[in-house]
């Protein structure tokens, strides 16, 4: 069985089209977006008939900057900031999905995660290493690191109307059109618009 990470955003929302998981699973782990990233999540697996499950651990209080309560830390390399966070993730997913008889786990990186080290070829090459090594069995892909956002979009074919479903502020549950995530969404619509 397979499993994808879907946090409701664009690039995941364009994977689990593309790729048709068994379970999705989406995880709130205290980012003040989770109630959104839930709903879109949830909506885009009833649209495609997916089982959708949801992993609630509270790390609130591990994050910096736009998605958490708390303030930007002084080493926060942008303005939000949870170190380790696709690691602990990963893991956690790993935790629930290998007693859910799941043998890959898939996740949306995409190009330009390069810029961050836990987005990067290395890192998935990394991880996938040591979450088989540990329990065996299961692996970690993320089929889309080669493409950006909106070469991702095209490939999967995804249809707008689903698309405009995702959630991507980092700041709440309403999009604020100001923070990294909104930026970027606003951005690749309109590159895939131009496109067409
Ligand atoms: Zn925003």
């Amino acid at each position: 069985m397979t499993a994808l990470l879907l946090s409701g955003g664009m690039d995941s929302i364009a994977l689990l089209y593309w790729k048709r998981p068994d379970i999705a699973l989406t995880i709130d782990y205290g980012q003040k977006c989770a109630e959104a990233e839930i709903r879109s999540s949830q909506y885009a697996c009833e649209q495609l008939n997916i089982d959708h499950h949801i992993l609630r651990i509270d790390g609130s209080t591990l994050g910096s900057g736009d998605m958490s309560n708390e303030k930007p830390h002084p080493l926060a390399p942008q303005t939000d900031w949870w170190p380790y966070r696709n690691q602990f993730l990963i893991t956690i997913a790993a935790m629930k999905l290998i007693k859910d008889g799941v043998t890959k786990i898939l996740i949306g990186s995409v190009k330009t995660d390069e810029q961050f080290k836990d987005g990067t070829k290395k890192f998935i090459q990394l991880i996938n290493e040591l979450i088989s090594y540990q329990e065996g069995n299961i692996t970690v892909e993320s089929p889309a690191s080669n493409m950006s956002t909106s070469e991702l979009i095209l490939k999967s074919q995804i249809p707008m109307s689903l698309l405009y479903c995702a959630h991507s502020c980092h700041t709440g549950n309403v999009a604020c059109g100001r923070c990294r995530g909104c930026q970027k969404y606003l951005y690749v619509l309109d590159e895939i618009t131009s496109s067409i």
